[in-house]
């Protein structure tokens, strides 16, 4: 696992009684890379499926024996699709969909995120 850089958008989700909580996704029709979090803690990790060595493989199993960083659970067991699944600062877990449309590119942001896999 080491760190990368990745270009993502801004969306905002809302989970009861609670607005306006910041999220961030890639662009899924543009490439391959794909946003996971610990489901147990909220830390965020990315994926490129473009690595030729993950074809046909899912993220539990490129995960393998990594533990996460920062709650130290094995994220085999709690590496859930981002932002579609994503844990709040106070510990609750929300949903959020991105927008089909493709924000400008002056809306968009880079990420340090942990990549998974190498
Ligand atoms: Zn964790």
């Amino acid at each position: 696992m080491k760190p990368r850089k990745v270009r993502c958008y801004r969306g905002y989700a809302s989970v009861p009684a609670r607005w306006n909580i910041e999220v961030f996704y890639t662009v899924p029709d543009m490439y391959l890379i794909k946003l996971f979090t610990c489901i147990e803690c909220g830390e965020i990790f990315v994926i490129d499926f473009e690595n030729p060595s993950f074809a046909g493989k899912t993220a539990q199993e490129i995960a393998g024996d990594t533990v996460c960083p920062k709650c130290g659970k094995p994220l085999r067991e709690t590496i859930r699709p981002y932002p579609e699944n994503f844990r709040t600062d106070d510990g609750r877990e929300g949903h959020f969909e991105p927008e089909r449309i493709i924000p400008p590119d002056s809306e968009s942001f880079v990420k340090d995120l942990w990549e998974l896999g190498v």
